[in-house]
This record gives structure tokens, C-alpha cells and sequence, in this order.
């Protein structure tokens, strides 16, 4: 196959669709590439899909926030059913870690500290021994992914955008006429090159001869345990997360938890697999808290959180190639971020200003361009 486009986006997940949404909704024609047979396949597809406002770096705080609307009230005919539902936080120390927490509230909005006794009525199977102070974020929000990801997939069709599964990009080059992409479904041209290839964005730049940003995807473990039981009814429980960012879990439907050990294993981009030791530790972390024994784990997976050296996503032009464009190192963060980041990405693609929703928040998109990046890595 060939074809060409005014814009083509590399990577189905959420930073891709969203990307390829926004980019659509201008008259320029838009071919999303993704390597898999299936889209979100890879990080977007293994997310704990919240939206937690008072996590990450100031950046991502503000895209974050900047993002908050799309989410509760998004466009005319996006999705059948809301986006997100409410999930508070608590946020949990142990003996030891009470300045932890001291600094988690009086930096964090909305988030109210909680005497231990308060934690214990929301969640009732915590071990009172493990509590020295909480806190409570009521704003944190569940994100239907599926939804999400779908209501763009859908929007980008609505709007004349083309998706190509199984189009691995093997090779980029930049002619007279714009980059062609030779893909494993045949190549592509277009004059302007998004690479939102998750894990693999510094392969990808070097597919274009690039030298990398320094991405590291790091491992992020996840179980499902069962939390129903004569003692508890865990689903309206909030998420519980452990304020050294140590450990979580989060009730999912049909009485089950999702655990998390909240690892950070750097990894070479790849299909990634949960290892053994991540799977014991999380089941001891959470017994350490919980007094609800893990009788058997139902399932695990993990997924690759994706990192620029400064924690901060990486969204602009490439100054080092003429029609190169960034929206990368989403991290821990890439499902809540992505409707203001691919707003932001569409306007500087578009050379327009940036969208009011995200300068309203203060934040200058400068910390999120490339150059910042550019030959930190030896
Ligand atoms: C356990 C876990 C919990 C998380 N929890 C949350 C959370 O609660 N909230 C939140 O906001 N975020 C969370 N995240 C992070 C979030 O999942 C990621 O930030 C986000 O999914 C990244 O999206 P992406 O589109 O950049 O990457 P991906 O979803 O990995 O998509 C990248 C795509 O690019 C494709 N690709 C790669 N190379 C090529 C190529 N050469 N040619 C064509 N296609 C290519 C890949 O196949 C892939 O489909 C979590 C992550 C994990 C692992």
C-alpha cells in the first residue's frame, strides 16, 4: 500500500488517537500508523485508568487540570457513557512517613488530611497498626480508557482521518516532497511526522536519524486479587495508595482489586511481562496493610510508564528536522494528561496559540519542548 496525508501520527495508543482527534478537527488529512494488529495494545490497554489531580510534576499537574473538562463534559457524541466516574484517593503513611504526608497535603489541592480512625471507617480491613496518618483527595476521578480511546477512534474516522494497523515504521526519511514512512503494510508520505510511539519514540527519531531524548520505559506491575467477602463490600472503597508511592490498590468491578507495587524497572521497550519477585512483593505489601489475606492471584500483567529525564512529557517541533513533532514521555500519567496534551500538541502542529484551557493554568509549554532534551544523552 501507499498513501499519502497531510500529517501522519506513529502510534495508536492514547497519545496517538487523541493526537490524530485534534489534529482532524483542522481541514489537514490524518494517517495514524500502528505496529500492532490491534490498537492501545501496549501501555494505553494496561493502565489503573485514574485521574489523580494532585500527581506528577507541575507539568503534568496543569495538563492534567487543563484536561478535567474534556473529561467531564466531553464533545456532543463522543461516548455513550461519562468518561469518568468519582474515586477519592486515600492516601495512607505508615510510622515514619508522617512528613511524607505532611508534605502531601500542604503541597496537593483538595487533598484533606484525616485522623486514622476516619481511614478505618472508609476502608475498614486496614490494619490499624499500619496507620500513622492519611489523607483524602475527593476530586480523584476512574477513567473509562475504553471509552476514551474508542470516542477518538470514532471521532477520527467521523473525520476523515485513516488508521493502518500492523504498519510497523521500519524506516523514515525526509525527501523534497515531505517524510515517507516505510511501514511493514507498505509506506506513507506526508510532510509532517507525529511520533507518539510510546516506548519506542526514541527508536522512532532514530528511524529518522535522530539522536534520542533519553526516554527510559520503566515496568509497572498490576494484580487482581478478590476483595469481596463477609467482611467487606470493597467497592465503594476509594483508592488506596500508600504515600511513598510503594504500593496501591484500587476496587475494580465484581468485587476485585487491582494491587500495585508501584515498581519503576527500567526495561527496553518490548511487550512486557510481569516478573515473579513483583508479583510476591506486591501480595506482601498489600497483606502488610490489609488485613485481607491474598488467597490467590486471578491475574497480572504489567505495562511500560515511559520517562524523559526530567519526568516531564515532551510535546513540539524537533528543531533538528523539518516536519518532526514530539508527543512522548507520558509516564505515569499519559491517559489523564492526554486530552489537554493533544490539544496542545494540535495547536503547535497547527502553529496556532495555545489553547486557553491549558495557559489558563500558567504553565509554559517551553518545559515540555524537545530542545530542552536535545544532546543530554551521551
Ligand atoms: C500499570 C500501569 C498503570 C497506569 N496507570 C495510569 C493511570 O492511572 N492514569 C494515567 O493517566 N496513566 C496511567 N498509566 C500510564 C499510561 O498507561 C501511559 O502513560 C499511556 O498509556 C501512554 O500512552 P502512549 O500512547 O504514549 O503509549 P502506548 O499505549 O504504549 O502506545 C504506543 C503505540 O506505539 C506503537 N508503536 C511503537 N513503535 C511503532 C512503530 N515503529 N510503528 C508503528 N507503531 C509503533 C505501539 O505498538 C503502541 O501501540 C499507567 C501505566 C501502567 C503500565
Amino acid at each position: 500500500m501507499t498513501a499519502s496525508a497531510d500529517i501522519i501520527v506513529i502510534g495508536g495508543g492514547i497519545a496517538g488517537v487523541s493526537a490524530a482527534y485534534e489534529l482532524a478537527a483542522e481541514p489537514p488529512s490524518v494517517l495514524l500508523l500502528e505496529a500492532e494488529d490491534q490498537l492501545a495494545y501496549h501501555s494505553t490497554g494496561r493502565s489503573a485508568a485514574m485521574f489523580i489531580l494532585n500527581y506528577g510534576p507541575p507539568s503534568v499537574r496543569a495538563l492534567t487540570a487543563a484536561g478535567r473538562a474534556f473529561f467531564e463534559t466531553p464533545p456532543e457524541g463522543f461516548c455513550e457513557h461519562p468518561l469518568v466516574g468519582p474515586r477519592g484517593i486515600l492516601a495512607v503513611a505508615r510510622t515514619g512517613q508522617e512528613a511524607g504526608m505532611e508534605a502531601f497535603v500542604s503541597e496537593g489541592q483538595g487533598v484533606e488530611a484525616m485522623s486514622p480512625e476516619a481511614a478505618l471507617a472508609k476502608v475498614p480491613l486496614l490494619r490499624q497498626e499500619y496507620l500513622a496518618a492519611a489523607a483524602y483527595e475527593a476530586d480523584a476521578r476512574e477513567i473509562d480508557v475504553h471509552a476514551l480511546h474508542s470516542g477518538y477512534v470514532k471521532g477520527l474516522k467521523a473525520r476523515g482521518g485513516r488508521i493502518v494497523t500492523r504498519a510497523r515504521v521500519q524506516g523514515l526519511e525526509r525527501r523534497a516532497a515531505g517524510w515517507v514512512a516505510e511501514t511493514t503494510a507498505g509506506s506513507f508520505t506526508a510532510p509532517v511526522v507525529v511520533d507518539a510511539a510510546g516506548a519506542w519514540a526514541d527508536e522512532v527519531a532514530a528511524l529518522a536519524g535522530l539522536d534520542p531524548l533519553g526516554l527510559v520505559p520503566k515496568r509497572r506491575t498490576a494484580i487482581i486479587v478478590d476483595g469481596s467477602g463477609e467482611a467487606c463490600d470493597s467497592s465503594a472503597w476509594p483508592v488506596v495508595a500508600d504515600v511513598g508511592h510503594s504500593w496501591y490498590f484500587k476496587p475494580e468491578a465484581g468485587g476485585k482489586l487491582l494491587v500495585s507495587p508501584g515498581d519503576e524497572t527500567p526495561m527496553p521497550p518490548c511487550d512486557i511481562r510481569p516478573d515473579e519477585l513483583d508479583i510476591a512483593m506486591t501480595v506482601e505489601r498489600f497483606e502488610q496493610a490489609m488485613d485481607l489475606p491474598v488467597r490467590r492471584v486471578e491475574h497480572s500483567w504489567a505495562g511500560l510508564r515511559t520517562f524523559a529525564p526530567d519526568g516531564t512529557l515532551i510535546i513540539g517541533w524537533d528543531p533538528r528536522a523539518e516536519g518532526f513533532f514530539w508527543l512522548a514521555g507520558q509516564g505515569g500519567y499519559g491517559i489523564q494528561t492526554a486530552p489537554a496534551a493533544a490539544k496542545l500538541a494540535a495547536a503547535l502542529v497547527a502553529r496556532r496559540p495555545v489553547p486557553g484551557s491549558i495557559a489558563e493554568t500558567g504553565l509554559d509549554v517551553a518545559v515540555l519542548a524537545p530542545d530542552r532534551l536535545i544532546g543530554s544523552v551521551s
